[in-house]
């Protein structure tokens, strides 16, 4: 369809601009993400008020929507408003059910975000009984039912029950999480779990029998390396234990993925741990990436790195070390729009960050409700009950109506809907306040890793897929 012709129109407000480092940017429709690569005069020519449609280059940049007519941006964002909080209304209804198994762990981490339930001896030697995942599981038909007139099951197929902790696969505790699993896959659900792996080994033959989604398992580095860090009560290292549940939940055909927690301890050798990975055989059927250990409120742990010190230094190591070439997609990671311009991935609009602001439940062993996994265990952000009976607070009306519109910071804030205004329990974290944002990463990822990934798209054929129709990096072709 061929536009009507303008002489003047305005600049979208939100652009996101991208220096390449090589002469050229990288100008982001954040509204339909599209990128579209421009030079220096041309992005001179987009900075005025009203910009001139002069030429095929302005024509091209207004059919990809980076220039708009008087108030349309405006209209738009009203727009926007009001389908976020259409679908704000409907997320809620399908529940995210995390279960907290145990608050105990079979490992001591020096950087634990639980580290402050050792203090509460009682608290953390919490494990679910059978009676309790009995009254649990009652809870959750009651929650489906309600939220979903009976009609929840269509949804639970890719809505898989999380099981976490502390550690919720222990030797100890097999015949609970046995038990777990029965009642579970009984409602119609899959699992997903998160796991340090020390004992998987144990549990891979029974875990197989289930409709398992994912396994997530933490391995920070070559034997050595991890075993510093990731250890026993008694200092005894895990990492034997955990390569041997890894080999076995992968012969049982279980989905696993490793993530490797990185700070300035363990980062310069995490290209060992590729070299381990590839001689191991696990590429690429159990992916892998690295990923930062973050601040939690209660932790005094001096080897943390900033997210701005972490991006460059990874990228610093995918560029010098080939053997980092296999985690290459750790960048994509949490990162929407560069996976739909890299690999044509789906691309939505981010109204809030994740799950816990809409509908995450996670069910402790004492009968209380959190709002996330982090949250856990935090009294202050507790926010219902299922013991004795079934109640929520006003702290999960709060979690439950953080999206980028209520954040004023935000608000103004060109990548608000690529972001959705952060993590809400780092916001809690960090500036005490759910209403506040929390950009972590985000400013840094498109500073940084966007034109890394450009580069290595251009220079490596087959490094990433090049998005061609909508979504793509293109140069704006004259009509
Ligand atoms: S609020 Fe933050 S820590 Fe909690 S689940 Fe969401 S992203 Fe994770
Ligand atoms: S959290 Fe920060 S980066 Fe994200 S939208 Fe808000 S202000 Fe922008």
């Amino acid at each position: 369809m061929r536009m009507k012709e303008r002489e003047s129109m305005k600049p979208l407000k939100k652009s996101i601009v991208i220096d390449l480092k090589d002469g050229d940017y990288l100008l982001i429709n954040p509204y339909r993400g599209l990128g579209d690569v421009v030079d220096k005069e041309t992005l001179k020519e987009l900075s005025s008020q009203d910009v001139e449609i002069s030429n095929g280059t302005m024509q091209a940049l207004a059919r990809r929507g980076h220039l708009v007519e008087d108030g349309e941006e405006d209209d738009l964002i009203q727009a926007l408003r009001r389908r976020a909080n259409k679908m704000h209304t409907e997320s809620k209804k399908i529940k995210g059910h995390g279960i907290v198994i145990t608050y105990d762990c079979n490992l001591r981490c020096p950087y634990c975000y639980e580290r402050h339930l050792f203090a509460k001896e009682q608290k953390r030697r919490a494990t679910m009984s059978r009676k309790t995942v009995d009254m649990l599981f009652e809870t959750i038909q009651v929650i489906d039912s309600e939220d979903n007139d009976g009609g929840a099951s269509e949804n639970r197929e890719e809505n898989p029950m999380t099981l976490i902790g502390g550690e919720p696969l222990q030797k100890e505790n097999f015949s609970i999480v046995e038990y777990i699993l029965k009642k579970g896959a009984e409602l119609g659900y899959p699992f997903s779990i998160v796991t340090n792996g020390a004992d998987l080994s144990h549990f891979a033959p029974l875990l197989s029998q289930y409709d398992i989604k994912k396994i997530q398992i933490t391995i920070d580095g070559v034997k050595e390396v991890h075993d510093k860090r990731r250890y026993r009560k008694g200092n005894r290292g895990s990492f034997d234990d955990i390569v041997k549940g890894i080999d076995e939940a992968h012969k049982n055909g279980l989905p696993v993925v490793i993530r490797i927690n990185a700070d300035s301890d363990n980062i310069d050798r995490v290209p060992e741990f590729a070299e381990f990975y590839m001689d191991k055989g696990w590429y690429p059927d159990i992916p892998a990436h690295v990923s930062n250990v973050t601040a939690s409120e209660c932790l005094m742990y001096s080897p943390l790195i900033t997210a701005e010190q972490f991006t460059k230094k990874t990228i610093d190591l995918f560029l010098k070390d080939e053997r980092m070439k296999v985690f290459r997609h750790s960048l994509l990671t949490h990162n929407d729009l560069l996976r739909h311009l890299v690999r044509d991935e789906e691309f939505s609009l981010k109204f809030w960050y994740c799950g816990a602001q809409v509908s995450m439940l996670m069910y402790d062993p004492l009968g209380d409700i959190y709002p996330c996994f982090e949250a856990v265990g935090h009294d202050s952000q507790k926010i219902g009950e299922y013991i004795p009976e079934l109640k929520f607070n006003e702290t999960m009306n709060q979690w439950q109506s953080r999206t980028v519109f209520t954040i004023p910071e935000c608000l103004e804030c060109n990548l608000a809907f690529i972001c959705g205004g952060g993590c809400a329990y780092g916001a809690i974290r960090t500036m005490g306040s759910l209403n506040k944002p929390y950009c972590d990463r985000m400013k840094f990822i498109i500073e940084h890793e966007f034109p890394y990934v450009y580069h290595l798209m251009k220079t490596e054929e087959g490094g990433f897929k090049k998005a061609e129709s909508q979504g793509g990096i293109q140069k704006p072709s004259h009509p």
